[in-house]
């Protein structure tokens, strides 16, 4: 079998066409969807994630905002920022770029956040919400997941779904996500910890790899037809980006699978951006039938 390419590439730009519409009939009642990103420090890798949103943005006719503090900054300076953009009425969605220099705690800045802002959707009341199963925002990569999910003709109901990685960021929110009513998928979470992990991807309909180890998911851990997701991004011994599963094996046996580069990373910044349109309707937007 050679499995078909889920291009995430091509989905994101729909997906990012149909939120330019929205974006342009908002504008019509005065409203221009705000995103600001916080950004402390030096590091190269958040400089070009923040430059890529920031971009992104633009292109699709949001306001956005960055806020580029010295790798000195410390907590209460800060927290005073994230207070700031919380009142600022043109900010619908607030992102703080991590990682955080290590005298920051990440933790207590995500939590100040104003939930009605909270578009990367770390704040832990906003994850704390999906997980009671009755969610305000979708946290970017795990929901880019879903809808891969969906461009894939995969319908979640009753499907085993192994996903590699527990983090707060990608395996469980996304756990959380397609254990939703209406996803309704059965989901096993494995880690760093799992034993056999092998078996536990082979008998699942899906795999999501989202661990940051190349070459973690094999062919031989992938059930005939299965549909592979890969979110990990590595850099390769010659320095181009790669996955977690070893894609061109792993193409031989799965039903349908993404890339790396071009499936799931074109998504994130998509749904970041989905995030922020959706903040901004609640938060200014025109009354339902207006
Ligand atoms: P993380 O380091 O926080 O978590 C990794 C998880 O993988 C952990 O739960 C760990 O237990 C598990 N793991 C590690 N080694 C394992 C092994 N050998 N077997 C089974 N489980 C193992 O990472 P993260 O932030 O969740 O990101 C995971 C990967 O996804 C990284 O490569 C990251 O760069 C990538 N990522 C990509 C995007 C994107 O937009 N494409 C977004 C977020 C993260």
């Amino acid at each position: 079998m050679t499995a078909r390419i889920i291009d995430g590439k091509a989905l994101a730009a729909r997906v990012r066409d149909g939120i330019t519409s929205e974006v342009a009939a908002l504008a019509e009642h005065g409203v221009v969807p705000g995103l600001a990103a916080v950004i402390v420090g030096d590091d190269p890798a958040s400089k070009v994630y923040v430059g890529m949103k920031h971009r992104a943005s633009a292109a699709v006719g949001m306001y956005s905002r960055q806020a580029e503090l010295p790798a000195d900054t410390t907590q209460e300076d800060l927290e005073r920022v994230v207070a700031d953009l919380n009142t600022d009425d043109e900010i619908d969605g607030i992102l703080v770029q991590l990682p955080l220099p290590d005298h920051l705690d990440p933790q207590r800045v995500q939590e100040l956040i104003d939930p009605a802002k909270d578009v990367d959707a770390l704040n832990p009341y906003t994850a704390g919400r999906l997980a009671i199963g009755d969610p305000t925002f979708l946290s970017c990569t795990p929901y880019g997941v879903l809808l891969l999910l969906e461009e894939a003709g995969v319908d979640t109901t009753g499907a085993r779904v192994t996903i590699v990685g527990r983090s707060n960021l990608v395996g469980r929110p996304l756990a959380n996500m397609l254990t939703l009513k209406g996803r309704d998928a059965t989901v096993t979470i494995a880690h760093s910890r799992t034993t056999d992990l092998a078996a536990v991807c082979r008998e699942a309909d899906v795999v999501v790899a989202a661990a940051g180890r190349q070459g973690l998911v094999t062919a031989d851990m992938v059930a005939p037809g299965a549909t592979v997701i890969d979110v990990g991004t590595n850099r390769a011994e010659d320095g181009s980006l790669v996955g977690d599963v070893d894609f061109d094996a792993v193409s031989e046996v799965a039903g349908a699978i993404t890339p790396v580069p071009g499936g799931v990373g074109p998504m994130t910044v998509t749904m970041l951006l989905q995030n922020t349109l959706e903040a901004a309707r609640r938060r200014r937007g025109p009354a339902e039938g207006a």
